[in-house]
């Protein structure tokens, strides 16, 4: 069945309080489209833990500094329906930027600290665009469970951090990076990618795994872990490094030892030309 096209918000809390009424819980996945494996599988995961399951697609202004790439950021609403309706979608949420930011609002969440390193660094006023247009959805959907990709662990990091802190009533998930069958995460940006780029674009999964198999071997100095990716970007033909970081998955700092007992998050961003890639991976460090 084609899922409902929703682009107004009072369709959107009529539909999703007749399924509550009807007993069904509500799963959110939020989106900016441009859909590909790796937002099908947030989906998978809210059809089989969810009765009804909203996938919103928004290509939100907020969180684009003024020389990103809001305008040119692809937009296949066409195909990204029909991917809907192959995953069995019920409710899909399209809104104009005029419904989520009407002339007057004022109003911005910030997670502090967390949304300052990394991608926050590069991208100014990012996270706060997120955190703030991820709370208008948890508003508008009250969702039981809503689901984001690990592919962005900031982000999912800030969102937990911000459903806990507003005490919002919703379950937030955490789903596994989907990659293609050479290691590239599935990004809607890797379509921007020339073909010698792409090829040369997987120089980040590398960097990670070969960082992590150094901690695997015993490094335990996070400076000569991150050395290791920083070198492995820079012998990349075209490719640019924006970041590589050794942190604490939980709290963001960047860590000088790498101590058992607390999960290392290695994290990257690196430029093809204009188009900016991320990508991280978690690492547990054995007693
Ligand atoms: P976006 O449309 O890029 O804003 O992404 C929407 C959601 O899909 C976010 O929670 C992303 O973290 C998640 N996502 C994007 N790419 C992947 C991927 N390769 N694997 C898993 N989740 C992803």
């Amino acid at each position: 069945m084609k899922p409902l096209f929703v682009t107004d918000i009072a369709p959107l809390r009529n539909a999703v309080t007749d399924a509550r009424r009807r007993g069904q819980t509500i799963g959110l996945v939020p989106t900016m489209g441009a859909l590909h494996e790796g937002h099908l599988s947030l989906i998978e995961a809210a059809r089989a833990e969810t009765g009804y399951v909203v996938v919103s697609i928004f290509v939100n202004p907020t969180q684009f500094g003024p020389k990103e790439d809001l305008s040119r950021y692809p937009r296949p609403l066409q195909h990204d329906l029909e991917l809907c309706e192959r995953v069995a979608v019920d409710l899909v949420f399209h809104p104009e930027p005029a419904v989520m930011y009407p002339a007057g609002f004022r109003t911005f969440v910030e997670v502090t600290v967390l949304q300052d390193g990394l991608c926050g660094a590069s991208r100014p006023g990012h996270f706060r665009g997120v955190a703030t247009v991820v709370l208008k959805l948890f508003n508008l959907v009250q969702p039981d469970r809503a689901y984001f990709g690990q592919k962005d662990a900031q982000q999912a990091r800030i969102i937990r951090q911000m459903a806990e802190d507003l005490n919002v009533p919703v379950e937030v998930r955490i789903c596994p990076i989907v990659r293609e069958a050479d290691g590239l995460a599935l990004s809607s940006r890797n379509r921007y990618l020339e073909a010698d780029e792409r090829r040369q674009a997987v120089t980040l999964y590398r960097a990670l795994t070969e960082a992590r198999q150094r901690i695997e071997a015993g490094e335990r100095d996070a400076a000569h872990v991150r050395q290791m990716m920083v070198d492995r970007i820079a012998s990349t033909s075209g490719a640019t490094l924006d970041y590589a970081a050794v942190v604490d998955a939980d709290s963001l700092e960047a860590l000088t030892r790498l101590v058992p007992a607390r999960p290392v998050l290695l994290a990257l961003a690196v430029k093809f030309g204009s188009t900016r890639l991320i990508d991280n991976l978690q690492v547990w460090i054995a007693d």
